[in-house]
Parts: structure tokens; sequence; C-alpha cells
């Protein structure tokens, strides 16, 4: 099931970042604050949390939660919860 067609309801912030050593692409909307990092491997965007430095995927639930739910045009409380059960990837 191809969810990818909601990411294009935000309002992206786009940039390109290194994290040790491996350039990343980077998503942050601005208004809901979601954050999605481009996964070359799984080749589709990954929700994140923006760590000092790094960045922490979020478990698969929330990542095709976001990844299928429209912008909701302003950051939601649940979305800090969402962002407490990540994991660290490095
Ligand atoms: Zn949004």
């Amino acid at each position: 099931m191809d969810t990818s067609q909601h990411l294009y309801s935000h309002h992206w912030i786009s940039r390109e970042v290194e994290v040790e050593g491996e350039m990343l692409s980077h998503q942050q909307c601005a208004a809901c604050r979601r954050d999605f990092v481009w996964d070359g491997d799984a080749g589709r965007w990954r929700a994140v949390h923006i760590a000092l430095l790094r960045f922490d995927f979020l478990d698969e639930e929330t990542s095709r939660r976001w990844g299928s739910e429209e912008c909701p045009g302003r950051q939601l409380p649940e979305d800090i919860n969402d962002r407490r059960r990540g994991y660290r990837f490095s």
C-alpha cells in the first residue's frame, strides 16, 4: 500500500544533514513539526525524533501512521508520546 501521498499535505522544510559521516535527507513539517528521514535501504521516509547530532527512528507503527495521515496542521500532543516510544538508531 502506498501511503506516501499524504506526505505531500505537509509544509516541508528540507535539508541534508551529516550524521556519523553519512548524508541524510531530513524533512520537518513547519505546521505539525513531524520529522522524517529518507531511509535509502528501505526506500521510504521514516518518522524520526531529532536528538542532538543524531536521529532516533520512531517505531514502525508511528512511521506507518504519520506516513498515512494528512498533515494535522499543528503539533499534536500525542506526537510527544510517539516520540518517547522511539528507539535509538546508530
Ligand atoms: Zn504537517
